[in-house]
């Protein structure tokens, strides 16, 4: 399966994750944050996830 080099992700539950390893099949994802201010890793995530 051809994968993104560059984005590594482990969430498995999402359509465009690379199963055969962990990685995105997405040219270009666009990461967010959730509320006003992001101060932790907890605060930001993939605004590209779409349930597989
Ligand atoms: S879209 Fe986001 S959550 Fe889905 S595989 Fe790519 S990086 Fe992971």
């Amino acid at each position: 399966m051809n994968h993104n080099s560059s984005i590594g992700c482990v969430v498995a539950e999402c359509e465009f994750h690379c199963k055969d390893d962990d990685y995105c099949t997405l040219d270009k994802i666009q990461v967010v944050r959730h509320g006003h201010k992001a101060v932790s890793v907890e605060c930001t995530d993939c605004g590209s996830f779409k349930k597989g």
